[in-house]
């Protein structure tokens, strides 16, 4: 495994792949991470990941401060998981002084964490978009776990007709229910046992819409009740959306999206299953 710093050594040591699978990431990496890693080793000759905390995706300052890292626990993964190729770049490798473009994707990353977060999905394009110039991907692999991420994502790669495959993969869950995320490391105990009431939550909706319910603010309201029960949870948005588009249903009648982000203690956590209603 070769592990590069700079976007010159990188593009360098890729000239050695035709064909090139691509996991990125923020490190502090999780069986999560490593099922994106995976897919991309069965699905591509070889494969890149990236270590890169993006501080530009960050609307706060004490939540990149507070951001988990471990770049030798995370390099040691990546060698076990058979990756070819590493880039862990520094902030100033990828905004040098005087780097002011921005990526903004339009009306799907303005809704849920792009109204929660400004100018979050501007900097996850952006580097993203830039991750894809310098490593040059054939396919990408991103996690649905973070679903509006990858309808961003989608719909930057077709406005720009950038030659890339983006693959979507499942979310991985502790046994408990909970998707795994770095940032479950900084729940304290309580906020632990507390915080696999998301997923029950969206099962809820998902068994809803399963047993026929087509209401979407009727699901969204049986969310928030199954969270109003949990005094350490504080919930920011539910959500019953178009999964392409993200714009929120007032029926689900077909395949839809159901989301929800929240806070437990300073954790802010985000959570989403897929709905499939019966065709009759
Ligand atoms: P992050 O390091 O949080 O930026 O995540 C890097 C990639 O891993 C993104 O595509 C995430 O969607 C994906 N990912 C994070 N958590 C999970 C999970 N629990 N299951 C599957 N993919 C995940």
């Amino acid at each position: 495994m070769r592990v590069l710093e700079t976007v010159a050594a990188f593009r360098e040591a890729r000239r050695a792949h035709a064909v090139l699978g691509f996991a990125p990431t923020m490190g502090f990496l999780h069986d999560g991470h490593l099922s994106l890693v995976a897919r991309a080793r069965a699905e591509n000759p070889a494969v890149a990941a990236s270590l890169f905390v993006n501080p530009t995706q960050f609307g706060d300052a004490r939540d990149l401060l507070l951001y988990p890292r471990d770049l030798p626990g995370d390099l040691a993964k990546l060698e076990r998981a058979g990756v070819d190729l590493v880039f862990a770049p520094s902030a100033q490798e990828m905004y040098p002084p005087g780097a002011a473009t921005r990526i903004e994707v339009g009306a799907i990353a303005e809704v849920l964490e792009g109204a929660s977060r400004p100018g979050h999905f501007a900097g996850v394009a952006t580097v993203v978009a830039k991750l894809f110039s310098i490593v040059a991907p054939t396919r990408a692999y991103f996690g649905r776990k973070d679903a509006q991420q990858v309808a961003v994502v989608r719909r930057m790669v077709v406005d720009l007709d950038l030659p890339v495959e983006i693959v979507a993969c499942e979310t991985v869950r502790d046994p408990d229910g909970l998707a795994l995320s770095s940032r479950n490391a900084r729940l304290s105990p309580a906020g632990r046992a507390v915080a696999p009431a998301l997923h029950r939550a969206l099962l809820r909706a998902q068994a809803a819409v399963a047993a026929g319910a087509r209401d979407a603010e009727e699901l969204r309201a049986a969310m928030r009740e199954a969270l109003a029960a949990e005094p350490l949870i504080a919930l920011d948005y539910v959500s019953v959306a178009d999964p392409d588009t993200l714009a929120e249903l007032d029926r689900v009648d077909a395949p839809a999206l159901a989301s929800l982000a929240a806070r437990i203690g300073d954790v802010r956590l985000i959570d989403n299953l897929p709905l499939t209603p019966k065709t009759p």
